[in-house]
């Protein structure tokens, strides 16, 4: 296994720096706190008429409210910046607002988004629902034709990438996606939710933006909603002048602050997520009742360090999924990952969903895949789970 790394905290004193680390350093607030506060605040007020004239013409990061910019959310901002090694990050209330605010920063009607197949759910709804009514055109291909299809991106505005894919998980190999896009001027976005910047760092491979799901792992803990987008300034230029403030669906400060606490363990979490899934997926590689385990590792990819906690599996057809589910005791039956506990979702039960656009029936994923959360529980006590769920749900019993 491989260690998780994040980059030290910038130490560069520009104007926007000096803020966040007046706010998270104990040594620079004024009441030795080693938390920021949380300003639970909309609106921010100015001593003069010239100090607010100096923050309307840009001359002062003065704060002015909150849909623009707030000061917890803004050290969130930072933290995540130079954790994926950006220049600037952009947090929003949501994983979808970021993956919304991105794209229409960037996309016009009469242009092209090409995405890998078996994208997150919900962002195929939002291409297929709202963006392709807009008289935008979408594509998907797998992740191989990514890779090995250097005309692919011709007149493709943006090239939209998640490594793995969702439910499958199937690696993208970015370096080359990167090489095909320069070609064709094409814009890269990865979402690197599964991964984090502990085992991913996409911007370091050329890639030209991140995004975050950070309800899941830079949470961490299953009490926050929220995402963020990481670039250079040159790339977030569009999304903090247009989606920041246009279509505003921003983070809050509270959730801020959980997300900061949230990163300050990430790199221990990753850790203990990436040795209890090693164990569990071998012994469940052993089992005669698994026939395939859908997990990505260290070095399939080259810009791939690590992998967390969350994998699909193929069970045998001697297996009954409801009954397999149902005999789990620490694996609780839930959407979403990434926090303490483990969860199962069983892909039979996710086609069922009653919405227009279901991808997971769109694009044929298997009824028998079942997808697995390993959390940060005991991993022998996850395993002993598994292993009497598996003998109880089988038909040969
Ligand atoms: C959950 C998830 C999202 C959406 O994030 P929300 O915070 O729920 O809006 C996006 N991408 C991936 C891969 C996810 O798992």
């Amino acid at each position: 296994m491989s260690e998780p790394r994040l980059p030290d905290r910038a130490t560069s004193q520009t104007d926007e720096q000096e803020l966040s680390t007046r706010l998270n350093s104990p040594y620079r607030d004024l009441l030795g706190s080693p938390t920021p506060p949380i300003y639970q605040t909309s609106l921010f007020t100015f001593d003069t008429y010239e100090e607010m004239l100096e923050r309307f013409a840009e001359r002062s990061d003065h704060p002015l409210y909150s849909r623009v910019d707030n000061p917890t959310v803004r050290e969130f901002e930072q933290l995540m910046a130079n954790a994926e090694g950006a220049e600037r990050a952009a947090a929003f209330a949501s994983g979808m607002a970021a993956i919304s605010a991105a794209l229409f920063a960037y996309v016009k009607p009469g242009e092209r988004i090409a995405s890998v197949r078996n994208v997150y759910p919900d962002a195929y709804r939002l291409f297929e629902r709202l963006m392709r009514p807009l008289g935008i055109e979408v594509t998907y291909h797998d992740v191989g034709e990514f890779a090995a299809n250097p005309d692919l991106l011709e007149g493709v505005k943006v090239a939209y990438l998640e490594s793995p894919v969702s439910v499958t998980f199937e690696v993208v190999d970015l370096d080359q996606v990167v090489e095909n896009a320069r070609r064709h001027g094409t814009l890269t976005m990865i979402d690197n939710s599964w991964a984090t910047p502990c085992f991913q760092k996409p911007l370091a491979h050329g890639i030209d933006m991140v995004l975050h799901s950070c309800s899941k792992y830079i949470s961490g803990h299953s009490d926050t909603v929220a995402g963020v987008i990481c670039g250079s300034q040159t790339a977030m230029e569009a999304i903090t002048d247009i989606s920041v403030p246009l279509l505003g669906g921003r983070l809050a400060a509270l959730d801020a602050f959980l997300l900061i606490r949230g990163l300050r363990t990430l790199e221990l979490r990753m850790e203990r997520h990436n040795r209890s899934t090693e164990f569990i997926a071998a012994k469940l590689a052993a089992h005669p009742l698994v026939d395939r385990i859908n997990l990505p590792r260290a070095g399939d990819i080259p810009s791939l360090t690590g992998h967390s906690g969350l994998f699909s599996i193929e069970l045998s057809a001697q297996v009954e999924i409801a009954r397999f589910c149902n005999a789990l005791k620490l694996f609780n039956l839930g959407v979403s990952w990434g926090g303490f506990e483990s969860l199962v979702l069983p892909i039979s039960a996710g086609q069922a969903q009653k919405s227009e656009r279901n991808a997971l029936n769109e694009f044929g994923i298997s009824p028998s895949l079942v997808r697995l959360n390993v959390g940060l529980e005991d991993a022998e006590n996850l395993w002993a789970d598994l292993e009497a769920a598996l003998h109880q749900a089988s038909t040969q019993t």
